[in-house]
């Protein structure tokens, strides 16, 4: 497993404040990506806290090396200034754990709210949402209770997507930007409905790990397949998703990124 080192986050040392350096994995976003503190020389987990000195378990035997390294070096010029990373500190357990901002931290950090608050699939809105038959009387959404139930179970915990990354694959209506793949389930009745086997995952144009914000201009609906690709660099999947990042910062470049770092 290599990880990449990153010099510009945006994260403090839970135990001294002061900024930690982050490692995160090449290959896999489920990965243990850790972060190191120069000042108090602690190497930590995202979620778990800090790894005891001589446990870097996860590590290859090289990469122990550099970290020990680096660790004596203590560089004392970075500036890290936290708001709107996917990063925070938990209150509760003292550590690091990557998280979506919530809605309420969407709309404090960016001033405005995140749109594609409904999705409705259906290019026929006379039909049932989760058998597609024919809506009758004063119905608009479904044919029956059942229908409903059915319905309210399938996207029930939006199988496993916080509320941020739910919107933005509502926004790209469930597609992956990159492949056009389907990344919605569709039921029985041959319905498409606004949940995922697990095969929708965001990318943030602008890493966060390099400034980026969960802004919805820097976030990108991409299947799993699409998104392990781009980060291990293949041609394709790399092609593709700089050609929107491009795009995305000539307009929108104030928000992609998080305060201070540009
Ligand atoms: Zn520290
Ligand atoms: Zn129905
Ligand atoms: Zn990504």
């Amino acid at each position: 497993m290599n990880y990449h080192r990153f010099k510009l986050p945006k994260a403090y040392c839970p135990k001294c404040s002061r900024k930690v350096e982050l490692l995160f994995s090449e290959e896999s976003q489920e990965a243990p990506q850790f972060y190191i503190c120069f000042k108090c020389k602690t190497v930590g987990q995202f979620g778990l806290g800090e790894l005891p000195a001589n446990d870097y378990s996860a590590f290859s035997a090289e990469r122990k090396k550099e970290i020990q390294e680096a660790v004596e070096e203590i560089p004392d010029k970075y500036v890290y200034k936290a708001k709107g990373s996917q990063l925070r500190l938990e209150e509760k357990s003292d550590t690091y754990t990557r998280r979506w901002l919530s809605l309420y931290e969407y709309e404090k950090a960016f001033g405005e709210k995140i749109g594609f608050e409904t999705i409705d699939f259906r290019a026929d809105k006379r039909l049932c949402k989760w058998c597609n038959q024919t809506l009758e009387g004063r119905r608009t959404s479904f044919c029956s209770d059942r229908c409903s139930r059915n319905y309210g179970k399938a996207t029930f915990f939006k199988r496993g997507i916080s509320t941020l990354p739910y919107r933005i694959a509502s926004r790209d209506q469930f597609y992956c930007r990159v492949t056009g793949a389907d990344l919605a389930i569709t039921n029985r009745f041959g319905v498409r409905i606004p949940a995922s086997n697990h095969q929708v995952e965001i990318h943030h144009l602008v890493f966060v790990s390099e400034g980026g914000s969960d802004h919805e201009t820097n976030l990108l609906t991409v299947s799993k397949q699409v998104h392990k690709d781009y980060h291990m660099g293949i041609t394709y999947a790399v092609e593709a998703i700089d050609k929107i990042k491009k795009q995305q910062l000539l307009l929108y470049q104030d928000k992609m990124y998080t305060t201070e770092i540009k």
